[in-house]
């Protein structure tokens, strides 16, 4: 069992509803009468990953608006280990964002069938137009308040991360307003200059989204965006360890200069997660997977077919980490970064009962969520 601030041999979990109950050896453990059991020997026994950083996976889009597409993408999610997630939106009109958001309200007040959502990670529309990636220029735009506000209450408060661009003119009330807000202010997207990156950081970003992937690079005068968030302890830093987004020495890199407790392993999936080679969208454009690898016509990344099993079997592979450690980037590392660390992230006694088992080859068994079993295999 892996806590994953230690690792337990023959361990233990106990839990009853949602919570967890107990957490320690099989011997010392005292097993309630009646309590149903559920074998896990020659598996590991782990928190549920946390993905805070995926627009969707199995044909579904976050941007569809719907339940269904949510709850269709939370059940896959689960199969794939993951037991609670932030739809992530990508920039889009004020109506399609106001619209995806109240979908991802609907599903947190509603319940899914599989992973929990809780809540929306808001990735633009505040980005810099050089920095855009695979969001649509049409709808990147300056910061606005009151649009945020805006979506801000049509998601019932339910807003956890904003990604934006710190250096466009209006960036710095918006950071200020979500600092106040209790949102995380998220550097992404973003072509800041190192100091732009440190006055952010003033304001209230203590975030920052895929690092490396669309944010100005390093260079040894001027040490870009990257720069800032390798060397600067206020910012947590999203990973996409899928191999192709960051060349597995830079991850490398992240991992030894920043630490691994601030290192957060996310997706970033597309609707192209889970299925067979093709064409699929991201947002509005159009986006070809070929060999799991997804981009637009112009041949620029857009999003991954990655899921969190995979980004832990790679970052394990690739940067040679051990299961622990990987972990942690997968469990405890985001949920701390969302806050949500008090009840997630982390098999211990009052936490909610997320749960996966797998195999040395992170295979996903069973994924338990607050206690009930959504995926078996
Ligand atoms: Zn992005």
């Amino acid at each position: 069992m892996i806590t994953p601030f230690k690792t337990i041999e023959d361990g233990l979990v106990l839990f009853k509803g949602e919570k967890i109950l107990a957490v320690g050896r099989e011997n010392d453990t005292k097993i309630p009468k009646g309590a149903k059991t559920i074998n896990a020997s020659d598996k590991t026994v782990a928190p549920g990953f946390i993905d805070i950083h995926i627009h969707g996976g199995k044909g579904r889009d976050v941007m569809e608006a719907s339940y269904e597409a949510i709850n269709e993408l939370a059940k896959f999610l689960a199969s794939r280990g993951t037991t609670a997630f932030l739809p992530t939106t990508v920039s889009a009109s004020h109506g399609d964002l106001s619209n995806a958001v109240k979908a991802v309200k609907s599903a947190m007040e509603k319940g899914t069938e599989g992973a929990e959502v809780l809540g929306v990670h808001l990735e633009g529309p505040y980005i810099n137009l050089e920095k855009r990636g695979a969001h649509d220029a049409e709808y990147v735009r300056p910061p606005s308040l009151d649009e945020v506000r805006e979506l801000l209450e049509a998601s019932n408060r339910t807003m956890k991360i904003v990604t934006l661009a710190p250096e466009v003119s209006g960036s710095k009330e918006l950071i200020t307003e979500l600092r106040k807000l209790g949102i995380v202010a998220s550097v992404g997207h973003s072509n800041a200059t190192f100091s732009e990156v440190l006055d952010a950081i003033k304001h209230g970003v203590t975030h920052a989204a895929h690092a490396f992937n669309e944010m100005r690079g390093f260079h040894h005068r001027e040490p870009g965006t990257a720069g800032a968030v390798l060397v600067r302890e206020e910012l947590t830093a999203e990973l996409i360890s899928d191999d192709i987004h960051v060349h597995p020495a830079s991850m490398k890199l992240l991992m030894r200069v920043k630490g691994t407790n601030k290192v957060v392993l996310v997706t970033d999936a597309i609707e192209a997660a889970g299925m067979p080679d093709g064409e699929y969208k991201v947002g509005e454009k159009d986006v070809i997977a070929r060999k799991g690898v997804c981009r637009l016509k112009s041949g620029k990344l857009a999003g991954s077919t990655l899921t969190m099993d995979g980004a832990v079997r790679n970052v394990m592979k690739s940067v040679g980490l051990p299961l622990r450690t990987a972990i942690k980037m997968a469990t405890i590392n985001p949920a701390a970064v969302i806050n949500v660390d008090e009840n997630k992230g982390s098999l211990e006694p009052g936490k909610d009962a997320d749960i996966v088992i797998i195999d040395d080859e992170i295979n996903v068994y069973m994924t338990i969520v607050k206690g009930n079993i959504v995926h078996k295999v």
